[in-house]
């Protein structure tokens, strides 16, 4: 292995470990270490400098999931990055005598209150403000899939589960994650068909699958996208 900087266009340097050998591709992963490089032996300087340009994108969108997956806890302090609907905004804390309210304005969370020094008030008003946004959401998701597949559900309500982003009984009461509601429309859409499935097919059987593909065709994609976004989605605790 030997250390290695690729310098792009913007300036920006990533540093990567290349290993070079008896092969005829080029092939690139994203370890503990960041990036490492298996190329043939017989490379070039500028070949290997031209491929890894065009798969800079690729390379930094990697590193950042990596990144992502070491989230640190939020602690409720004026301009820390939150998520919602999948738009990174701002936490924005404003001091007001008398008003509490939460409100969206543009990418800004505004929190007014008396109390925007206690991170504990801060975070109980958040989450509130996440779960009102949250349930007409996944009502009406609910909703539409059903009208869709001609059923009906009896119940939906949020859920604050820790590993578990939905949950479906045969009383065909959906329960559904409040911190779906930090991720991209499509990862929401997923685990609602997923948990919609689940009212016709009470198990994960092939019959399962192909209902939820039936009624959510990107589904691969949308679990790949929940599975790199759950560390952060769990920020909130
Ligand atoms: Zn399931």
């Amino acid at each position: 292995m030997i250390a290695r900087q690729l310098q792009l266009p913007n300036g920006q340097q990533i540093p990567y470990q290349l290993d070079l050998r008896a092969r005829k591709t080029i092939g690139l992963k994203i370890t503990d270490h960041g990036l490492v490089v298996h190329a043939p032996k017989r490379i070039t300087a500028t070949q290997l400098q031209q491929i890894l340009l065009e798969k800079s994108g690729w390379i930094q969108q990697k590193l950042a999931l990596r990144l992502a997956n070491q989230v640190a806890p939020m602690q409720w302090l004026d301009g820390e990055p939150l998520l919602f609907m999948g738009q990174d905004i701002v936490l924005t804390l404003i001091a007001h005598p008398t008003i509490k309210a939460v409100t969206l304005e543009g990418n800004r969370l505004l929190v007014r209150s008396p109390h925007t020094e206690q991170a504990d008030w801060v975070a109980r008003k958040v989450l509130q403000w996440y779960a009102q946004q949250a349930l007409p959401d996944f009502k009406r998701r609910v909703a539409l899939v059903a009208a869709q597949m001609g059923e009906t559900v009896s119940a939906v309500a949020l859920s604050n589960a820790k590993s578990r982003w939905g949950s479906c009984n045969s009383r065909k009461q959906i329960r559904l994650n409040w911190r779906l509601i930090q991720a991209p429309p499509q990862v929401i859409q997923y685990v609602v068909c997923h948990e919609m499935a689940h009212l016709k097919e009470m198990n994960h059987s092939a019959r399962f699958y192909a209902l939820q593909a039936s009624l959510f065709p990107a589904h691969a994609q949308a679990e790949k996208t929940l599975k790199a976004l759950s560390p952060i989605l769990h920020r909130m605790t």
